[in-house]
């Protein structure tokens, strides 16, 4: 048994896809490889968007797929993230700004919001990260070396106006609060790491590893999303896909190919891959 620790975060807004498959399959196989932990979190710190029935149905795409966990930890929806934004105090400020000025202004070139809210005390509005310009050299295991200026992103949003807390304040806390070693997405969370870098350094915790996997588009070449439901795995199923099927058109994505399941690609198993991104089929093998 290594000290890795994995984690399968499914955000329960909408059904699991082909480009979730992949992301979960390589957080699976990261952590399964080096004989680590994995762990189950449901992300829905966006109550309004989470829906029972999803998450339901996402719990059997995972056993569809193969796909287990050691430990399923408390969902985003049962935890307190009010002492974790205390500890960031020094590194907040409240920001009045319309988010309709944000978008038509962007972002100052320190990284700070355009109505100047770092310097000056504001009452109520969202509590933003004040985030440390310069070039941040972010690491990859798949992609390597990275230079990024996390002040091109703009400070993060931690708490909304209405007091609810953004994934960029929830994600961090929980990885560190669940001890979580490696985090395994997609590869257009990649500059992310820049700021997220900066949240877990200003709780004064190491980072942990990344690994970017390669994002599947549809064939309109955006992300998957809930308007590409034909690639969703219970649209698959209901097609007469096979979970084997699955994993013949996802695995040669990382690289893998040869596998029909998951415990096959194990012993082959690499960071690195072919491609960095792919589109997604949508109609059945040979169909
Ligand atoms: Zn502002």
């Amino acid at each position: 048994m290594s000290n890795v620790v994995g984690r399968l975060a499914p955000t329960p807004s909408g059904h699991l896809h082909l480009g979730n498959a992949l992301a979960f399959g390589a957080a699976w196989l990261s952590a399964r490889s080096v004989g680590g932990r994995l762990l189950l979190r449901f992300e829905d710190v966006d109550r309004g968007r989470a829906r029972p029935e999803v998450e339901a149905g996402q719990r059997a795409d995972l056993a569809w797929l193969g796909i287990d966990w050691d430990e399923e930890v408390s969902p985003q929806r049962d935890r307190d993230y009010r002492p974790w934004l205390q500890a960031l105090a020094p590194t907040v400020y409240r920001c009045a700004c319309t988010r309709a000025r944000v978008a038509a202004e962007g972002f100052r070139a320190d990284g700070g919001c355009p109505g100047g809210c770092r310097d000056t005390p504001r009452v109520g509005g969202r509590v933003r990260f004040r985030i440390s310009p310069g070039e941040v050299v972010i690491s990859d295991r798949r992609f390597g070396t990275n230079r990024v200026d996390p002040a091109r992103l703009g400070d993060p949003v931690l708490q909304r106006e209405d007091g609810t807390f953004s994934y960029t304040l929830a994600v961090v806390a929980d990885d560190l609060q669940d001890g979580v070693s490696e985090v395994v997405r997609g590869a257009d969370l990649l500059e992310q790491v820049a700021v997220q870098s900066q949240v877990w350094s200003a709780f004064g915790a190491t980072p942990p590893t990344w690994l970017h996997v390669p994002l599947v588009l549809g064939e309109d070449g955006k992300k998957l999303s809930k308007s590409h439901g034909s690639t969703e795995l219970r649209a698959l199923r209901a097609a007469g896909w096979s979970a084997t099927e699955v994993w013949r058109v996802v695995l040669p994505w990382l690289g893998l190919s040869g596998a029909d399941s998951l415990s096959s690609a194990l012993a082959s198993w690499q960071d690195r891959g072919p491609v960095d991104a792919v589109v997604a089929p949508s109609t059945a093998p040979g169909g």
